[in-house]
């Protein structure tokens, strides 16, 4: 019988592309993949450290799973990993600690375990890592939308950030690799990819043969993909001729996640964000003069150290002055090894949990306001899946969520859809007959 192995993702959507990666590493050499709820001979736990909350989760689902079957090796990987290799060391169970770097190599690691060695860690420096690893998704599944990792590490060190240090400096992806793997999803009939990395913005910086606009107009080039989205930009790669060229290529996808954080320059500035709301703003108009019905989305922090009242609310009215969809709102979490973490004017967590509340409310308004503009209008929708009998859900170009009702399978198809009503994050339509 086949060996079981387990591969699981915390975090963000390059961990998840990674875990994915890691599993089909497995069933390359005879492994049978397994879900991480089914008892398991391998268990590859991928860790996320953004917050402490992401630690705990992390080691507690190494607990889990070593319950689950006692004399399974675990193999624990990704930036919690990496930037704690002794505390994922003593957690009760782990056999193997890898990190962020040789991911590649992790069949090999669990296969070259000897129990009797006791832990093994593999952690290494990954400050001076240059080379963007290879770790691909051969094994494809018939999805409409697939993620692909472009980029690796950050160089910003945002005051509040431990990813500098768990994933290193960036590392693009060599554009050959990219379109590659582009051609094989749209030969396996994905219509729709999703550049991601940890700092998609910094594509190509650390390369001489590309740039950030140039990849997206590479794999604008593959036959078969309809759709592009990236996962997150921040202001400053928006000049005008990056917001022309975006525009000159029409399957990229009219929604841009424009990185906020805060919208008060004094926060912007202690949380050493590389921009301020006057070049905010400018990158909004740039890229509404040319994609004049983008949606834009965007991540806020509350609470951040020393963030007054009146700070809370300059941010508050300036993301409402941007008219974003929606906000994805993080009430701020100390993490440790930051400099944020350090300052003594934290705020308490029930003032952090009412700004929570109060912006989370805004974007409730935005995104109704965003998707009420649309009722009566007629938009392109690419179906995912079947919701409820006969009912098929499915996203526009600008990312608005839409139901509409059918008897032949729209699974994977593009429709254009007549827009009746909202109710909630929902817009409901109907088909428009061609
Ligand atoms: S840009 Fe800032 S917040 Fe984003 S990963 Fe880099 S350091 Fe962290």
């Amino acid at each position: 019988m086949n060996q079981k192995i387990a591969s699981y993702a915390l975090g963000c959507k390059v961990n998840q592309y990674e875990s994915e990666a890691i599993a089909e590493l497995f069933a390359e050499k005879g492994y049978d993949v397994v879900s991480i709820e089914d008892q398991a001979d391998v268990y590859i736990i991928n860790t996320c450290t953004v917050t402490n909350f992401g630690d705990k989760k992390s080691r507690q689902l190494i607990r889990k799973v070593k319950r689950q079957n006692p004399d399974a090796i675990v193999a624990v990987v990704g930036c919690y990993a990496q930037t704690a290799p002794e505390e994922i060391s003593a957690v009760e169970g782990v056999n193997l600690v890898i990190g962020t770097k040789d991911k590649s190599q992790v069949v090999k690691m669990v296969e070259d375990y000897r129990k009797e060695m006791g832990v093994q860690n593999f952690v290494t420096d990954i400050m001076h890592e240059r080379v963007f690893e290879p770790l691909e998704i051969k094994r494809l599944q018939n999805r409409t939308r697939a993620y692909l990792k472009i980029q690796d590490g950050c160089s910003q060190f945002c005051s509040y950030c431990i990813i500098p240090y768990a994933r290193g400096p960036i590392r693009s992806r060599a554009p050959q690799d990219v379109i590659a793997e582009v051609k094989r999803l749209a030969e396996n009939g994905f219509r729709e990819v999703v550049l991601t990395g940890i700092h998609v913005a910094s594509y190509g910086k650390d390369r001489k043969d590309i740039t950030l606009t140039e990849i997206i107009q590479q794999v604008h080039a593959v036959e078969g993909i309809e759709r592009i989205r990236f996962s997150s930009i921040e202001p400053n790669v928006v000049t005008e001729e990056f917001a022309q060229a975006m525009a000159a290529l029409p399957k990229v996808c009219d929604h841009f996640h424009l990185s906020l954080q805060s919208g008060c320059d004094k926060t912007l500035e202690q949380m050493r964000r590389r921009y301020d709301t006057a070049q905010y703003r400018r990158a909004v108009a740039l890229l509404r003069k040319y994609l004049p019905d983008a949606a834009l989305t965007t991540d806020i922090i509350v609470g951040f150290p020393g963030e007054s009242e009146e700070d809370y609310q300059q941010s508050k009215a300036f993301a409402e002055e941007i008219g974003f969809s929606k906000i994805h709102v993080f009430p701020y979490s100390p993490k440790k090894g930051t400099p944020a973490a350090e300052r003594k004017d934290q705020l308490p967590n029930a003032v952090k949990q009412q700004r929570s509340h109060d912006l989370i409310l805004a974007s409730e308004r935005m995104t109704e306001a965003f998707l009420q503009a649309h009722v009566g209008k007629q938009k392109e929708v690419l179906f995912e899946r079947m919701v409820s009998p006969d009912v098929y859900e499915g996203h526009t170009t600008n990312y608005m969520k839409v139901h509409a009702k059918s008897t032949e399978d729209l699974t994977n198809q593009c429709k254009m859809v007549h827009m009746l009503k909202v109710e909630g994050e929902t817009a409901f339509g109907e088909i428009v007959k061609s």
